[in-house]
């Protein structure tokens, strides 16, 4: 009696987290090629040292976190150099991360307010505890030496005296 072809069992296990309904752990892992298009100025200005806002032409609304055109007018944007001081505006403590940042937890997330400008800029702050952050306080950009072309290629930390 002949035998019907049959695909070989695969040897290793998998881990079930539940029964129902079934989860089980997956891998997945993916490279990402993409333009960063509008915003390229922001990484290229990041790799310089300088930190890019814009400003509608239209109705003069400043952003420090830049888009190519106004959310209230609809207006073209043009790019800005952004003062590199600025001030909390609010400030959190991360003890839970995507994975990436996992390894970097308890970490400070800051907005940042700039004179004369609309919106608030988030980064990362460091060399401060949580008992000496004050809403208010100086802060200054510090930028990466090797550019990453990613906005963690900038940083802040406290600038008062
Ligand atoms: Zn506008």
């Amino acid at each position: 009696m002949p035998t019907e072809p049959k695909l070989p069992e695969i040897q290793r296990g998998t881990e079930v987290f539940a029964v129902d309904p079934l989860t089980i752990r997956a891998h997945f892992e993916v490279d990402y090629i993409h333009s960063y298009k509008q915003d390229t100025p922001l990484f290229h200005g990041l790799a310089k040292r300088k930190l890019m806002g814009s400003h509608c032409k239209k109705c003069k609304y400043r952003y420090a976190t830049p888009r190519s055109h106004c959310m209230y007018c609809g207006g073209k944007t043009e790019w800005f150099d952004l003062p590199i001081e600025g001030r909390v505006h609010s400030w959190t403590v991360c003890y839970f991360a995507a994975e990436e940042f996992l390894k970097e937890v308890p970490f400070t997330l800051v907005l940042v307010e700039f004179a004369g400008v609309n919106t608030l800029f988030l980064s990362r702050l460091i060399g401060l505890e949580q008992k000496d952050m004050k809403v208010g306080m100086k802060v200054k950009a510090k930028f990466r030496r090797k550019a990453t072309w990613s906005v963690r290629d900038v940083y802040f930390v406290s600038a008062e005296e």
